[in-house]
């Protein structure tokens, strides 16, 4: 007792007065109430309890057993009684109670759903969350349902079996995903432990108890993670693409199956497990460039890289890979994963395209508006005068800035009328970079990718040299005006030149009539009055000088008209005929008509009116390809050939046709102006070749040409300097000819 109350002997005097004030005061009314009521039914024994303080302070819970005695009288004799420290069974006993309180909390406010059930799978006891879970109103509602009716069909026979393990004691819990059927019937996803419950002394299986989770959102997340993988792993086949891993610390990979297919290699061999793994398979050529591109990209992050492998069974494949560097919080780089693709088939396709463009000489072009770059084929940088780029890499400014100013707003102007018509053609000229060079381009383009403004995002095209075409053009042009100009002058020429001719000899007769009259007059002098013979003098006087003023206008006419005083130089012959040719040919380049020029090369130069020469051989041309023209159909290849020799220091030119020959009435006379057989014809183009040619030193005449048509033949002079070459001497002396 002492010990219970934590007291020395010497500290109990056995007073009712020194044990009261040990007990707490505020038990202290009940237990005397307590036991005043005993006392006073006569009750033989007392059982209460109550708690008590110790000198150090401490509490502690005790027990009290009591048997009392009575008088006769009823008085209350002695008590005799029992004091027990219950204090640690209290404290277990109040921690159960908080410890079931605390459980019936967790088990009503759960986020998961709870359930007790028998060992048959009856449900005891179910939570609200669970109710809610399966969509009934109460827990109350799950009373009495068993576990396996509540089980999706498809996933009962499962449930069967794992009740029985249980109940059967060979496993203590199992968990795993089922359906459950909620009230309306549709089904529910959940994730499910159920545990056996054993009888603490016997160990015994008594009941199942189970905690149940709501896994729709979980199933859904898989399902599409699920269809997520499916659709990459899709993807990657479709692709052919293989993928690695890099584990940047251990420096082993992992592959996985398409990779190794696109090496040849065995997918259970896992594929390349390190860089110099992969790097034996990189062809020779590429391998430094591709070793430098994962070692950049380790430190970079991206990697995009572009080369060939040799395959296990040695054939070799172009493959693109893309890659990224994955780093860890200290930014430091942990993994190295990323994607190849096979793009031989690719590449063979753009080489292609390539070779035919190139051989098609267009060079291609490429602009992405945004970033103001461009792309180039090889040979566009050449137009421009610019070194090429192996990339292709170019931009816009490189374009523009070569555009002749005096250009630039029409090229402007074209490239954004393309809306019209989708595409843009345009011929400008620019100054090559590289020689300061004008030349003349043509570019088409087509945009590609409009914006929602409709502006282009990406344009592309193609950009040729038209510089012969343009100056061939330009030249043609202004060869045409001069023949124009020249050939007025020279038709009016011609004309005056008849007129002179025609009016020179009534002129002269009427000159020599009048000598006569004079003449006469004189002789009869003697005859007539002298006034009147005075008279005739004067006016046959002034009829002479008029006669004379006459004839001295038409020869300055005569003088003026016959081009005699122009200017001649040293002239190659045969660019003179190809002049020539090419504006004989206008109005006729789908007559069939063929106009060939054979004028050697190593001929001497002559020495000519370039101007006149022309006029010579465009008005003989025109001429042969009328009259060919004029034939129709009945000729099979209407040609005109010119051909020019040497003869005794000139140069004898012939210009041959096979068409109908010369009409006979006009053959006679053929170098006179007005002959003509032709409706609109004027007659004068011979006639202006005969002056020409003439006031040339040389001569002209026609015959028939053997083979059919007509041979205009003509000469000029050797250019001093271009005379007759002497024959080549030989070392011997000789000239070589024996
Ligand atoms: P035009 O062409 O105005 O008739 P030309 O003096 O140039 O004047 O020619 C005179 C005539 O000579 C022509 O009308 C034509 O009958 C004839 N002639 C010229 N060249 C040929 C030729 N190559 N083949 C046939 N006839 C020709």
């Amino acid at each position: 007792m002492l010990r219970i109350y934590g007291m020395a002997r010497s500290e109990f005097d056995g007073r009712y007065e020194t044990w009261r004030p040990r007990v707490l005061p505020e038990d202290l009314s009940r237990l005397e109430a307590t036991v005043h009521e005993a006392l006073a039914r006569r009750d033989e024994s007392l059982r209460t309890d109550f708690r008590i303080r110790r000198p150090d302070g401490e509490v502690r819970e005790v027990e009290f057993v009591g048997a009392f005695t009575y008088g006769p009288d009823g008085t209350a004799l002695r008590g005799i009684g029992v004091n027990r420290d219950n204090t640690d069974a209290c404290r277990m006993i109040r921690a159960l109670r908080e410890s079931q309180a605390r459980d019936r909390a967790i088990f009503e406010q759960a986020a998961v759903g709870i359930v007790d059930a028998d060992l048959d799978g009856r449900w005891i006891r179910a939570n609200r969350r669970l109710a809610v879970m399966l969509g009934y109103d109460s827990a109350a509602d799950l009373a009495g349902t068993s576990w396996l009716d509540l089980t999706h069909p498809s996933d009962r026979a499962t449930g069967c079996e794992q009740l029985a393990a249980l109940r059967a004691g060979q496993v203590d819990y199992h968990t795993g995903d089922k359906r459950f059927l909620r009230k309306d019937g549709t089904a529910i996803w959940v994730s499910a432990t159920v545990s056996l419950i054993r009888t603490p002394d016997t160990g015994e299986p008594s009941s199942l108890t189970s905690v149940i989770i709501d896994a729709t959102d979980r199933k859904k997340s898989e399902a599409a993670l699920l269809e997520a993988e499916e659709r990459l792993r899709f993807a990657q086949e479709a692709a052919g693409a293989g993928l690695w891993n890099l584990d940047i610390a251990t420096g082993l990979a992992t592959c996985s199956e398409g990779y190794c297919h696109l090496y040849g290699l065995d997918p259970a061999s896992g594929g390349h497990h390190t860089i110099e793994d992969w790097l034996a398979q990189v062809h020779p050529a590429d391998r430094p460039r591709a070793r430098a591109e994962v070692e950049a990209s380790l430190a970079k992050g991206n990697y995009a890289c572009e080369y060939r492998i040799v395959r296990t069974d040695g054939t070799i494949r172009w493959l693109a890979a893309r890659g990224k560097t994955y780093l860890d919080e200290a930014s430091r780089p942990v993994r190295f994963t990323g994607l190849a693709v096979d793009v031989t088939a690719l590449r063979e396709a753009e080489l292609r395209l390539r070779t035919a463009i190139e051989g098609t000489g267009f060079a291609t072009w490429e602009r992405i508006v945004a970033e103001g770059t461009a792309l180039w084929s090889t040979n566009h940088f050449p137009l421009f005068g610019y070194p090429t780029d192996p990339g292709g890499r170019a931009s816009y400014e490189m374009w523009w800035n070569c555009i002749c100013p005096e250009d630039r707003a029409k090229v402007q102007a074209a490239v954004a009328s393309r809306q019209d018509s989708e595409r843009f053609d345009v011929v400008y000229r620019i100054r090559r970079v590289s020689d300061g060079a004008e030349r003349w381009m043509q570019t088409m383009g087509y945009a590609i990718d409009d914006d929602a403004e409709g502006h282009p995002r990406r344009m592309i095209g193609i950009t040729l040299d038209v510089t012969d075409r343009e100056v061939a053009r330009i030249r043609l042009h202004d060869l045409q005006n001069e023949l124009l100009h020249v050939s007025r002058l020279a038709d009016a020429g011609v004309m005056a030149s008849g007129l002179v001719h025609e009016v020179a000899q009534p002129l002269m007769a009427a000159t020599m009539a009048m000598q006569a009259a004079r003449l006469t007059a004189h002789r009869a002098a003697a005859l007539l009055p002298k006034d009147l013979h005075e008279g005739f003098e004067e006016a046959c006087g002034l009829v002479g000088d008029q006669l004379a003023r006459a004839v001295e206008i038409l020869e300055g006419l005569r003088a003026f008209i016959i081009p005699h005083g122009t200017t001649r130089s040293p002239e190659a012959l045969r660019p003179l005929v190809d002049d020539a040719c090419t504006v004989a040919m206008v109005g006729f380049g789908r007559s069939g008509t063929a106009v060939r020029n054979a004028v050697p090369e190593e001929l001497p130069n002559v020495l000519a009116n370039a101007v006149q020469i022309r006029q010579v051989l465009f008005n003989l041309l025109r001429n042969a390809i009328q009259a060919m023209a004029e034939q129709g159909t009945a000729l099979v290849e209407p040609t005109v050939t010119v051909t020019a020799d040497l003869q005794d220091a000139m140069v004898r030119v012939a210009v041959a046709d096979n068409g109908p020959g010369l009409a006979p009435e006009v053959a006679a006379q053929l170098f006179e102006p007005f002959v003509t057989t032709k409706p609109e014809g004027m007659g004068i183009g011979l006639s202006l070749c005969r002056s020409i040619v003439e006031s040339h030193g040389g001569s002209i005449c026609a015959e028939a040409n053997p083979g059919g048509g007509v041979v205009f033949r003509f000469t000029l002079p050797v250019a001093p300097c271009d005379e007759v070459p002497l024959p080549e001497q030989h070392e011997d002396g000789t000239d070589g000819s024996g």
